[in-house]
Formats: C-alpha cells, sequence, structure tokens
C-alpha cells in the first residue's frame, strides 16, 4: 500500500466540566465527547526520502513541525524505526483554534494511517498511549463515537450512540486559544457543575430529551464573558427551534441541537442572515466509524 485516505472527525462537547486544577497545571475534567458529521480529508502517500512533507488548503496552518500531522507522524517513525517518509494532503474543513479538536483529529487520523500505511498492527489502545502524549484529545479522536472523558482527557468510557438529531454548528469570527481560556478559569471556586453523570444515563437510555436537559460547560464562564456574541449566537438557535444550544470545548464555536429537520434548516438560514458566523454547518452526530475511504 502506498496511498492511504482517511476522514478525521471533529467533536462537540455535550457536556464539560472542570473538577480541579492539579498541582502540575493540568485540569481534570469530566466531559461528554461527542463525534459530528464533519470532517477533514487527509491522503499519505509513501515517500523514498525520509522527509514529512505537509500539503494544506490553509494558508494559516503550519506545514512543518508547528502542525500536529507533522509532530504525529514523527513520533510514528522514531518509535517504529520508519526510515522512509511520508506526504500529506491536508483538505481542512474543521474550523481551527474552535473548540472542536481539529488538530487532534488530525493527529489520531495521522496515528491511524502510519499504522495502516507501514503494516504496524497496532491496537487501539498502543495507538492511544502514543495519541496521548501529543495531545490529551486524541486518544478519544483515535476512538470517536460517544465517550466519557476523565482525567486530563486520556480515561475513557465508551457509550452508546446518541438518538439521531440534527445539529447547527457556527464559529463566530474570532479565534479561541485553549491555553486562554483554562488560565482565566478558576476551577475550584465554580458556581456550577454540569449533571455529567445523569447525562451518562440518559445516553445509556437512549433519552435525547434527558442528553439536552443536561448540557453544560463550565468554561463559558470564561470565553462568553470575553465575548458575547457566543451568547447571541445560542440565543438566535433557540429562537429558532433548538431544544438546547450550548458552546463547545473551550470554544468560540457554538451548537444548536434540533429534533425537527425544519427547525435546523430554519435556525441555519437565520445564522446566515444574522452574519456573525465565519463557518457554519448543518449536520448531525457521527457514530466515528468509517473513517477511511
Ligand atoms: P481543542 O478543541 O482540542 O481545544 P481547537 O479546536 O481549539 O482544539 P485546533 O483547531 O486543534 O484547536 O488548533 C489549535 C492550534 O493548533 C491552531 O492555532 C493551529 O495553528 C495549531 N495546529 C497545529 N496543527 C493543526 C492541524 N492539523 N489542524 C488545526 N490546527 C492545528
Amino acid at each position: 500500500m502506498n496511498t492511504f485516505r482517511i476522514k478525521a472527525y471533529a467533536k462537540i462537547n455535550l457536556g464539560l466540566d472542570v473538577l480541579r486544577r492539579r498541582p502540575d497545571g493540568y485540569h481534570e475534567v469530566k466531559m461528554i465527547m461527542q463525534t459530528v458529521d464533519l470532517y477533514d480529508d487527509l491522503e499519505f502517500t509513501k515517500l523514498a526520502e525520509d522527509e514529512i512533507r505537509i500539503f494544506t488548503d490553509k494558508e494559516e496552518l503550519p506545514a512543518d513541525q508547528g502542525n500536529l500531522i507533522w509532530r504525529a507522524a514523527a513520533r510514528m517513525k522514531e518509535l517504529y524505526q520508519i526510515s522512509e517518509g511520508v506526504s500529506v494532503k491536508l483538505t481542512k474543513r474543521i474550523p481551527i483554534a474552535a473548540g472542536m479538536a481539529g488538530g487532534s483529529a488530525d493527529a489520531a487520523a495521522t496515528i491511524h494511517a502510519m499504522d495502516a500505511l507501514f503494516s504496524l498492527g497496532l491496537s487501539l489502545e498502543e495507538k492511544q498511549k502514543i495519541g496521548v502524549k501529543l495531545g490529551a484529545d486524541i486518544p478519544y479522536c483515535l476512538m470517536g463515537g460517544t465517550a466519557l472523558s476523565e482525567g486530563i482527557g486520556e480515561i475513557l468510557t465508551k457509550l452508546p450512540d446518541v438518538p439521531k438529531a440534527k445539529l447547527v454548528i457556527a464559529k463566530p469570527d474570532l479565534d479561541v486559544s485553549t491555553k486562554f481560556v483554562y488560565e482565566n478559569l478558576h476551577a475550584d471556586s465554580l458556581q456550577y457543575h454540569p449533571d455529567i453523570d445523569g447525562m451518562v444515563a440518559s445516553i445509556e437510555k437512549g433519552d435525547l430529551c434527558g442528553i439536552t436537559d443536561r448540557m453544560g460547560n463550565v468554561l463559558e464562564t470564561v470565553t462568553c464573558k470575553h465575548y458575547p456574541v457566543i451568547e447571541q449566537m445560542k440565543g438566535i438557535l433557540k429562537e429558532h427551534g433548538a431544544v438546547n444550544a450550548l458552546m463547545s470545548g473551550s470554544g468560540p464555536t457554538v451548537f444548536g441541537i434540533f429534533t425537527d429537520d425544519q427547525n435546523a434548516k430554519e435556525a441555519y438560514e437565520a445564522m446566515q442572515e444574522a452574519g456573525l458566523a465565519r463557518q457554519l454547518f448543518l449536520t448531525g452526530f457521527a457514530d466515528g466509524r468509517g473513517r477511511e475511504d
């Protein structure tokens, strides 16, 4: 095999709680991760030369060590003494610096691709051990679907697929750094904690209403304070029939969940008209399977 194509799916957080800040600076989280039907396309081709070449359609993304694809490929080459190189063509659709784990998804896809291209035969667990050293969300991205994520993101419990629904996902015209949000979070004095255990129980029952009633993200306390447009966008989604709306991850991306297709379409159009979103998608949940083309 000389070429391997793979889809790298974005995630949203249906719930995100921060339990505490550890002495080493990492935050202990309790999150519900959910894959959505929005993905980057990556095409990997073997090179005879010992090089990693990245070609991307987004000028703002680095094509060198600054790109998580590069770092993941380099780590795999080093660990498994691969002397051949790889060329990667990235078609980026996942909003960047958006709270949708776009970089982590690409890194996870790279680990899968290197495994396949160089016939390494790695298990998911082995890939996750490599991934966590490159980024806390990467073990989840390697797996996809619906999951409870604990620790710093490395303790994962697979959950059943959530009931089908429509999603409107909108990224405002601003970039938010995850580091900035966590640095400004007062983890030990949060007034409110979303009911993540209750959400897990609702997911296990397949109760969409129980899930949407419990949606909450403590990082909104930082990001929404700095960027009021986030609440404004959530308001538009709810006015047009979203059963609930929330910021994903550290933001600033906002998503609304719809049980009625027509409402979702109208909310998408209203968001388009409001002109607040740099990127806007009408999509749904995905189950994390079907990554390979
Ligand atoms: P998370 O939800 O995990 O916090 P995010 O959506 O906030 O992630 P990303 O889009 O993953 O953020 O990217 C954050 C930064 O990482 C960007 O500033 C970008 O330059 C850098 N980066 C490196 N490689 C990639 C990549 N392949 N795709 C996107 N961003 C990348």
